[in-house]
């Protein structure tokens, strides 16, 4: 081995590699792919050099040392959207896994690293890994419940419609639709929240029927959507008027679980002033994420997590589209585009109002495409 070659084998920025190639982030070697070179489809060295001259930071390459081709070892690896130094969206990463904030995590890195990164280029990387949560969470294997096992359901108004007039007319509520186990000795109970256009019987019976399996014992409140649900799978349903009391003293039922979420989740939408509606689910899917792998308070366990979601969902070399797709296919009922979907929202603090129940909620999953769409043309950076 050329002193060169052991030199860059030694480089920090060479272990940082190796590491992140073990867990599956980069591809662990490259061959030559000119087809003019004597050493065709041999084996590349790696190789350290700055991009530009006066470049503070150096850069790992694959290079062929017949025909001096190069390129980055993290071509085509989720590090490549970035266009930063890997060290720096792992600090990124990082951050995203203790829940700091973009703002907070802008100057906390800023100042560590000496790097001068924008607001915008972390919100790019905290939405990629709600997208990589979106995809992890699984939802169409995701089943809650079972034979005995308490699930509490609930509704919540994630964004209120203030004046009923006006500017407001065109604006839509925006209701979830939550389930969660009971922690029992076996797990500590997972969850499951969805974006509903309606808190009709229909919408609401046809995703506990997906989602709660047979035999579940099933705790909501009077909701009069719920009033069929004993009727399928062998459910039991027991019921808790809010209006009366919070823990039914005759049947048991009450739904503190669910309600204990609905403000935890709803936490970040407040510390954020609220989000864009198109962000709404995918905010939820990350609470859901968290939740359901017991990583919520955890920072290092779900920075460990995380990494490993990544090269389970964007292996090296997927294509950004085919990736964007599949997210896309995730969350998608409708494509058609939606000029309301940028706009604000303010989260509302209190779960279930009924105050609104006669507006008819349009489809508002139009967005959910529009957002994902946009992204690909976001320019981080
Ligand atoms: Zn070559």
């Amino acid at each position: 081995m050329s002193d060169k070659l052991k030199s860059v084998k030694e480089s920090h920025e060479y272990k940082e590699f190796v590491k992140l190639s073990e867990l599956g982030l980069v591809l662990p070697n490259k061959i030559c792919g000119n087809e003019n070179c004597k050493n065709f489809e041999s084996e590349m060295e790696p190789d350290l050099r700055k991009r530009e001259k006066n470049a503070k930071n150096l850069i790992l390459n694959w290079r062929c040392r017949t025909c001096r081709v190069y390129n980055s070892v993290y071509a085509g690896s989720f590090f490549s959207l970035f266009r930063k130094p890997v060290k720096i969206i792992l600090a990124v990463i990082k951050c995203w896994a203790a829940q700091i904030s973009a703002t907070k995590a802008k100057s906390v890195i800023n100042l560590n690293l000496e790097h001068q990164l924008t607001e915008a280029m972390i919100l790019g990387v905290y939405a990629r890994l709600r997208q990589i949560c979106t995809l992890a969470v699984d939802k169409q294997n995701l089943k809650l419940g079972g034979s005995g096992k308490v699930v509490e359901i609930d509704e919540s108004l994630y964004c209120k419609v203030k004046h009923w007039k006006g500017k407001d007319l065109k604006r839509r509520p925006v209701w979830v639709f939550g389930l969660v186990e009971r922690a029992d000795g076996e797990s500590s109970g997972r969850t499951y929240m969805q974006i509903v256009k309606d808190r009709e019987a229909q919408t609401l019976l046809s995703i506990i029927y997906d989602k709660c399996e047979s035999g579940s014992i099933i705790f909501s409140d009077c909701w009069a959507s719920y009033n069929k649900i004993a009727m399928f799978k062998n459910f039991t349903h027991k019921t808790v008027n809010h209006s009366v009391n919070f823990l039914d003293p005759n049947n048991g039922a009450c739904t503190n679980r669910i309600e204990s979420l609905w403000r935890a989740c709803k936490q970040k939408f407040k510390e954020m002033n609220g989000c864009k509606r198109v962000y709404i689910q995918s905010y939820i899917d990350e609470f859901i994420w968290r939740f359901n792998n017991n990583v919520t308070t955890d920072r290092i366990a779900c920075y460990n997590l995380i990494l490993r979601e990544i090269s389970k969902f964007y292996r090296p070399g997927i294509s950004l589209n085919e990736f964007e797709e599949k997210v896309l296919s995730e969350n998608r009922t409708s494509f058609e585009e939606d000029e309301l979907s940028n706009e604000n929202f303010e989260t509302c603090s209190s779960s279930g109002s009924t105050s609104e129940n006669e507006v008819n909620a349009e489809d508002i999953f139009s967005e959910f495409c529009v957002v994902y769409r946009r992204m690909k043309t976001i320019q981080l950076q």
